[in-house]
């Protein structure tokens, strides 16, 4: 049943959405680099979700309410899902190390299963083809795999140490402010311009996918 691999892949997508803006959040006060291509990610999904709610219409052949019972989730109600925010609590950000590596091994795994799903998605006979007129599968499979570099660069760089010093000069620049500052090897504790949290600074140069 064609549907029924499409309504995988939906709520996976629902699911990763909901994943990568609370990881988004949580990382907020290490990073606002890494929140903000993670909270890209959030907004990509949301809209694949959209994208494969739309394949899913144009596949269903049974009632509504069967393909929403089957998929364990209603594929039919996209708007009325809630979106869980991270709520801040005190003390919550006591170690955002271990946050980061719980999230950086989870994440590249939730995108392993949505690439598992899509494999099964293109060995369907004419599934791709149908889907075509609403999205590429194989796209969606190509941004997920990109994905997975990038998640793993961004790892590297982090257990290198490497976010806000670097082994040679760098460029660094405010995402509060937009000032741009030397070559430096370290970013600054706070941004020399506006006092903005050093988790406010980007380096240049990550050299990241
Ligand atoms: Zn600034």
């Amino acid at each position: 049943m064609h549907w029924k691999i499409i309504a995988k892949a939906f709520s996976q997508k629902r699911a990763s959405n909901l994943t990568y803006e609370f990881a988004a959040e949580r990382l907020r006060n290490l990073s606002e680099m890494l929140a903000q291509r993670l909270g890209e990610f959030a907004g990509q999904d949301d809209l694949h979700s959209r994208l494969l709610h739309g394949v899913l219409l144009k596949l269903a052949d049974e009632s509504k309410d069967q393909v929403a019972e089957d998929a364990g989730v209603s594929p039919f109600t996209v708007s009325g899902l809630s979106r869980r925010r991270g709520k801040k609590e005190k003390g919550e950000d006591a170690d955002l190390m271990e946050v980061f590596s719980n999230f950086m091994e989870s994440l590249p795994s939730m995108e392993r299963e949505f690439q598992d799903t899509l494999k099964t998605a293109l060995a369907e006979p004419g599934l791709a083809k149908r889907a075509a007129a609403v999205v590429d599968l194989k796209g969606l499979d190509r941004i997920s795999r990109d994905r997975c570099l990038i998640l793993d660069g961004i790892n590297k760089l982090v257990l290198r140490g490497e976010l806000f010093k670097r082994p040679k000069p760098a460029s660094w620049s405010c995402m509060s402010c937009g000032v741009t500052m030397g070559l430096w090897e370290q970013a600054p504790e706070v941004c020399p311009c506006c006092q903005a949290p050093q988790s406010m600074i980007r380096g240049g140069g990550w050299g990241l996918p």
